[in-house]
């Protein structure tokens, strides 16, 4: 039987045309399909500017050094969440911090966060950034989240890895219409892939800057930065401590490419949403509870098992499934959870919310490819694993 993975790239003749055609060109480092594959995405987004970057974790890095974050600081994001949106505080010697999720949206709770924050205004200890994560590629609560930041003075940097083409009060995430910054991931398993990759998208200009030379080792070619006169017309300066974290343009054509398709991949994931809700929301499980003011792209189809209901557990049902030649996934392992946040402090029982949940998820099969024959599978495999009830 053929295998079904819980997410795989789509690349087609016209994203290998591309990749070719900038093989033969005359940069294949950071070139001109980098600024071509920005200004696609800047122009789909609305955003004023784009960086195209190595990784999303490189983006998330630069982007809290370019909000300022250094020892002393304090970073909160989501224990539901890859570790990459809390690494990127500690790689700056901040202070990482996470606020728990609601359980119908799994994104960050409101009143956790209200309630927090309210703690930390009275001891002095309010973070200085926030990075709230658009789980599965529903949007986080913007408004009420940019509210509570621009009342106690945090900057904002949404963690956008799963949420290219997603829209929240019909304005696209990458907008930055509430945040000073938001990060896309081009990993192969998210929507839109240039094998590994990432952007970040502001519309501010002083960060803009900084982030192009952050990017590039610090080092900037215009003579308003410098310190010395130039020697000639080869003078560079290193301004700051910054690192190379740029991406190839071999990998910004088949970016860009995609970007192409981005429409039709949308579509394609909100169909296989939309057969998933219909054939399993009468079923014993949870399905997705989408907030009214939200689109999302559909990055992951998390489901919730209720034992209580169904009588079977997520981990029997992820094992009914792989042995179906269906290979689903869970995100996340909650990161406060992860050893390395245990060795900082974090303890199970920390965020309730997060580890209930991640007891419940298993993500389904959801890529642009996935036909719907295969997702009948899917579907078929769920029912008979429900109504065989096996031992726990
Ligand atoms: C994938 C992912 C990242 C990291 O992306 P890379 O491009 O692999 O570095 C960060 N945050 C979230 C939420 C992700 O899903």
């Amino acid at each position: 039987m053929i295998e079904i993975p819980y997410g795989r790239q789509s690349i087609d003749s016209s994203d290998i045309a591309a990749v070719i055609e900038a093989l033969g060109s005359d940069y294949i480092t950071q070139g001109p399909a980098v600024v071509r594959f920005e200004d696609s995405v800047a122009g789909f987004t609305g955003a004023r500017h784009a960086v195209a970057v190595s990784s999303a974790t490189a983006a998330l890095h630069l982007g809290a050094l370019a909000l300022g974050l250094k020892p002393g600081s304090r970073l909160w994001t989501v224990p539901n969440t890859f570790v990459a949106s809390a690494n990127c505080g500690l790689y700056c010697g901040a202070e990482v911090d996470f606020v728990d999720i609601n359980p119908r949206t799994y994104n960050i709770s409101i009143d956790h966060l209200s309630e927090k924050l309210e703690i930390a205004s009275r001891s002095n200890k309010l973070p200085d950034v926030l990075v709230p994560v658009h789980f599965a590629g529903q949007p986080c609560e913007m408004s009420e989240v940019a509210a509570l930041c621009v009342k106690y003075g945090i900057r904002i940097m949404e963690d956008a890895s799963h949420a290219i083409g997603s829209e929240y009060k019909n304005t696209k995430i990458g907008a930055c219409a509430y945040s000073d910054l938001t990060v896309f991931s081009f990993h192969p398993v998210k929507i839109v892939t240039t094998g590994e990759g990432g952007m970040l998208l502001t519309n501010d200009t002083a960060i803009y800057e900084k982030l192009l030379r952050l990017r590039s080792h610090g080092v900037t070619r215009d003579p308003r930065l410098m310190k010395k006169e130039p020697d000639g017309p080869w003078y560079y300066e290193q301004v700051e401590l910054g690192f190379n974290y740029r991406m190839t343009d071999i990998q910004a054509a088949l970016g860009a490419s995609q970007i192409n398709r981005l429409p039709d991949f949308l579509a394609r994931r909100r169909e296989l949403a939309a057969r998933y809700e219909e054939n399993l929301s009468s079923l014993p499980i949870v399905t997705p509870f989408q907030h009214r003011d939200t689109l999302s792209a559909w990055h992951l189809y998390v489901i919730l098992m209720d034992q209580e209901r169904s009588g079977v557990t997520r981990d029997s049902l992820f094992q009914g499934l792989r042995e179906r030649s269906i290979f689903p996934q869970v995100h996340y392992i909650p990161v406060h959870t992860q050893p390395w946040y245990q060795e900082l402090g974090f303890r199970e029982g920390n965020f309730p919310a997060s580890e209930t949940y991640y007891r419940k998820a298993l993500s389904l099969p959801m890529y642009y490819s996935l036909s719907n024959s295969h997702q009948d599978r899917v579907i078929e495999a769920i029912n008979e694993i429900l109504e065989s009830k096996p031992r726990e």
